[in-house]
């Protein structure tokens, strides 16, 4: 058979050793005669990067071979499926292209008229909101993404971007088209309007507090912490300093208390994802440190490896385990990530869609 490789190795989460056999693309454990062994290692279902841009920097859509770079910056560090959390670009391209990640789209960021980075997002005000949030849910791949907060340029500090009713119809009207619903908040005070509307996940959530993890893992509404975006808070408080003091310091808070902030979300029992926030400001491929960033939050090595692996993919309705007769996505890594989460850094063999690309 010449389509046909194998792997051997430990296979996480449960890291029992088995013999994994490729053929046509698909996995089978009924031993194939004469297939090469393409590597022996640790084998982890293809990464997942639950909040990353493609197609986007930080002045707006870029070309496609920009974006055809970073979606390869990506699949170099095993990330084999992502949930772009807003992009002006339309990368459907990539959808056709074998070679390259999968890609679960939120369509393009909704924000507040002049109330996020340029050239990102729609702008637009409230009564608005549910025909774009429609447009936006019918353009994408079951995700829709607000922006719930920004610097109020007038109050000189993070505000809530939509009133309540406009909350509510937004989610209401995302669910009707079958989308799920997610919003970009750094603060505190658009948190609970989100959550009590209905909301499927938050980004950043460095404003959560301890009532409002409780209701999100009562809700089963996620959270996706963008680690090491957070580290980055005191360059955005530095940024706006002079004209934003009183942001500069609110931004100076939140990332002093970040640590405490997701160990919280965690220990509430939310579900957490690992999205590394790459496009626009932070570069592509660096799912690895998200990972070790969770991991350095106190989340545990497997549910912060699971966060960017085997939970995220079922959390967004993608094969998560190695079955039989699965399409074939895994990386393998030379030593048990689970010991040393470092290794991620490492691959040594990614299977996507079938094939071996690296
Ligand atoms: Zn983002």
């Amino acid at each position: 058979m010449t389509d046909a490789f194998a792997v051997r190795g430990y296979v996480l989460p449960e890291g029992e050793r088995r013999e994994v056999f490729v053929v046509e693309g698909r996995i089978t454990f009924e031993p194939v005669a004469d297939a090469d062994v393409a590597a022996d290692g640790w084998i982890v279902p293809g990464l997942v990067d639950a909040h990353c841009h493609i197609g986007l920097d930080e002045n707006g859509a870029v070309p496609d071979e920009v974006a055809e770079q970073q979606a390869l910056d990506d699949r170099a560090t095993g990330t084999l499926l992502m949930r772009d959390a807003g992009s002006p670009a339309d990368t459907r391209w990539i959808d056709d292209r074998a070679d390259l990640p999968r890609i679960i789209r939120a369509g393009r960021h909704i924000a507040r008229t002049k109330r996020y980075i340029r050239n990102y997002g729609h702008e637009i005000e409230p009564p608005e909101l549910p025909d774009y949030v429609a447009m936006e849910a019918k353009r994408g791949d079951g995700w829709v993404k607000l922006v719930g907060d920004w610097i109020d340029r007038d109050a000189g500090d993070l505000t809530p971007c939509w009133p309540r009713d406009a909350v509510e119809a937004a989610i209401e009207t995302a669910h009707a088209h079958g989308a799920r619903v997610t919003a970009h908040v750094f603060g505190e005070d658009a948190l609970p309007d989100l959550i009590e509307s209905g909301i499927d996940c938050i980004e950043h959530g460095t404003g959560l507090s301890a009532d409002l993890v409780d209701s999100m893992a009562s809700r089963g509404v996620a959270l996706v912490p963008t680690a090491v975006q957070v580290d980055n808070f005191p360059q955005y408080a530095a940024a706006g300093e002079s004209r934003y003091p009183t942001y500069a310091r609110h931004m100076r808070d939140l990332h002093a208390r970040r640590h405490e902030t997701i160990r919280g979300a965690y220990e509430a029992g939310v579900p957490i994802y690992a999205g590394s926030d790459s496009g626009g400001a932070l570069p592509h491929g660096i799912i690895a440190s998200e990972v070790q960033a969770l991991a350095g939050y106190g989340i545990g090595a497997a549910d912060a490896l699971g966060a960017a692996s085997w939970r995220a993919r079922e959390w967004l309705g993608r094969e998560s385990t190695l079955r039989e007769g699965a399409e074939a996505e895994f990386v393998v890594y030379p030593r048990n990530p689970l010991d040393d989460l470092r290794v991620l850094e490492q691959p040594t063999r990614i299977v996507l869609r079938g094939r071996i690309v690296a």
